[in-house]
């Protein structure tokens, strides 16, 4: 099976799809953190993405869809179910997608704005396994320390204000089309993301009924 979470940054794409990953065995494709690990490699391609996304503007289609490409084919062809996070975020990627794999179901995790800001200000991540918090929401067990192995959280770059208020207006510009294609295939999900993780997580399990 693969799913694609749609949704606002924010919205809990990547804490729905640790979710499914640690419980339900799902590969967890997030082009988001494929994006992250390319900067770390540094070189000019690293520092020209890097600069896309501080501006928080998307990474051109043929890249964002080749970066996919040699992530998700291996895991197709084992068979695996992969939730894909953040990916498509427009038409373009949508049809890319559909040239080399077929989605089974499309979750919009629907977040008020108000309530969007405060998780990405508050999100905290751990660099070592991507484990992500919120000093409001989902805190650590220790202050500002990784569950799972103890590393020191880190807050993504890209999660300030100027930067947030760009990537929200970029998600809405594309997600009319990418939802409106989706409608049409008959695979479209909506669930209500203004509650509790665990809340969400249900709402997601009851969807793709794998309770
Ligand atoms: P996305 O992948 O859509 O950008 P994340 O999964 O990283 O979103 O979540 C953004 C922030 O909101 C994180 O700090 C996360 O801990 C927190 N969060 C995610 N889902 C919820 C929820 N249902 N309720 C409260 N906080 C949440
Ligand atoms: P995310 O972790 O999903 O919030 O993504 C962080 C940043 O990576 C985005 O603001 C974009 O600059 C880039 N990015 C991630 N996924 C895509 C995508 N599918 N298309 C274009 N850019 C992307």
């Amino acid at each position: 099976m693969i799913i694609v979470l749609m949704g606002a940054p924010g919205s809990g794409k990547g804490t729905v799809s640790s979710f499914l990953s640690n419980k339900h065995n799902f590969i967890h494709i997030s082009t988001g953190d494929l994006i992250r690990n390319e900067i770390k490699n540094g070189g000019d391609f690293a520092r020209k993405i890097n600069e896309i996304t501080l501006e928080g503007k998307l990474v051109p289609d043929e890249i964002i869809n080749e970066i996919l490409k040699k992530n998700i084919l291996e895991r197709i062809k084992e068979n695996k179910n992969i939730v894909l996070d953040g990916y498509p975020r427009n038409a373009e990627q949508a049809k890319f997608l559909e040239s080399i794999a077929n989605v089974d179901y499309v979750i919009n995790i629907n977040v008020d704005l108000d309530i969007i800001t405060k998780r990405i200000v508050g999100r905290r991540t751990c660099s070592k396994c991507n484990k992500i918090y919120n000093i409001y929401f989902n805190k650590p067990k220790n202050d500002n320390i990784c569950d799972n192995d103890g590393t020191i959280l880190s807050q993504r770059v890209d999660d300030n204000e100027e930067t947030i208020k760009n990537r929200i207006s970029v998600y809405k510009k594309n997600a009319i089309d990418l939802e409106k294609y989706y409608k049409e295939k008959g695979i479209f999900y909506e669930i209500d993301g203004n509650c509790g993780s665990e809340q969400v997580e249900n709402k997601i399990e009851d969807t793709l009924n794998i309770k």
